[in-house]
């Protein structure tokens, strides 16, 4: 039990995070600029005994009285709308936000965790990808903010370590699902089951061939917190290796919302990678963990939570 701040505590993963946290006892102290974030994914906090809220963007200074144990910096706009509607708060929150958030871990002592990504191995020419890829990413690309700030994150980490002798520990996510995801947050499976559950037509992008490996939210949470709680250097993969084309996860959301909507084709954004697939052989071995949540099950669970979301909605509407 400890004391933890969360950046970014109040979006999908972080909030998520802050109930497992506060659920096994630990205080939590939760920033965020609420950009992507939304109070609604932790209205239920308020008032929890040793929960705090802060709104604060950790790209600037950032302080939190009395002793900390963890940071955990989870704060960043992740979805490929957001690359482009907020590139530069996305590359600053990358940069600056994890040199703030390192800064903080370092004045208290207390561990580095950070939240990287997948995306560090861009377009990946090794498959499935272990944490020794380097990667294949184009820095100049609409989605080298992402990338760039994440790589250069992993980067100030490691350094942090090296030169200041923090203790860190480095979660490289893949895509992840689940309730609390933002109905209008522009990833496949949110689009898909939003548009399955009003009939609307599934919009693939590309031929829908290109691949990815869908985990759902608690497995991964799980899998941070073994993580956080490992003495576990250097990067870790945290994703489920079921891989799945993006033509067979719309087939799987139609199927199981039970839904009319056809399936149509847009055109591919720039720089979509065409594979991706976590190995995660150090995260089984060293951490004993592996996903358990089958991807037919996890749609349900979320679609019942975006269900909830389209019938408030829908009553707002009509109130108004
Ligand atoms: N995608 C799609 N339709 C959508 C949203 C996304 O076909 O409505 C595709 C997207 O081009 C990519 C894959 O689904 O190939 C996963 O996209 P997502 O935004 O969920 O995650 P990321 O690209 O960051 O892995």
């Amino acid at each position: 039990m400890g004391r933890v701040v969360v950046t970014g505590g109040a979006g999908f993963l972080g909030s998520h995070l802050c109930h497992r946290l506060l659920d096994r006892g630990d205080e939590v102290v939760c920033l965020d600029n609420l950009i992507t974030g939304s109070l609604s994914n932790i209205a239920d906090l308020f008032g929890r005994r040793g929960f705090q809220f802060v709104e604060h963007d950790v790209s600037t200074y950032v302080w939190v009285p009395g002793d900390v144990d963890a940071v955990l910096h989870f704060a960043s706009p992740a979805s490929p709308i957001d690359f482009e509607r907020i590139p530069i708060q996305i590359l600053k929150v990358g940069s600056l936000g994890t040199h703030n958030a390192l800064g903080l871990a370092k004045a208290k002592g207390a561990r580095f965790f950070l939240a990287s990504t997948s995306e560090v191995y861009g377009d990946p020419q090794v498959h499935p990808q272990p944490e020794s890829y380097w990667g294949h990413v184009n820095p100049i690309g609409p989605r080298g903010v992402y990338d760039e700030a994440k790589r250069f994150a992993e980067a100030m980490t490691m350094a942090y370590q090296r030169f200041h002798g923090l203790d860190v520990r480095i979660v490289r996510i893949f895509n992840t699902y689940g309730p609390q995801m933002r109905p209008d947050d522009g990833r496949a499976v949110s689009n898909f089951i939003v548009q399955a559950l009003q009939d609307k037509p599934i919009t693939v992008y590309g031929d829908g061939l290109q691949t990815r490996s869908f985990c759902y939210v608690d497995d991964e949470v799980r899998g941070f917190l073994a993580l956080l709680d490992s003495d576990l250097r250097g990067p870790c993969n945290i994703g489920n290796p079921r891989e799945y084309t993006i033509l067979e996860l719309a087939q799987a959301v139609i199927e199981v919302t039970g839904s009319s909507s056809e399936i149509i084709h847009e055109p591919l954004p720039v720089d979509d990678p065409t594979q991706r697939q976590p190995d995660i052989t150090r995260a089984v071995d060293k951490l004993g963990w592996q996903p358990e949540v089958e991807l037919r099950a996890g749609i349900e669970r979320t679609a019942a939570y975006f269900r909830g979301i389209l019938a408030g909605e829908k009553a707002a509407a009509t109130e108004a």
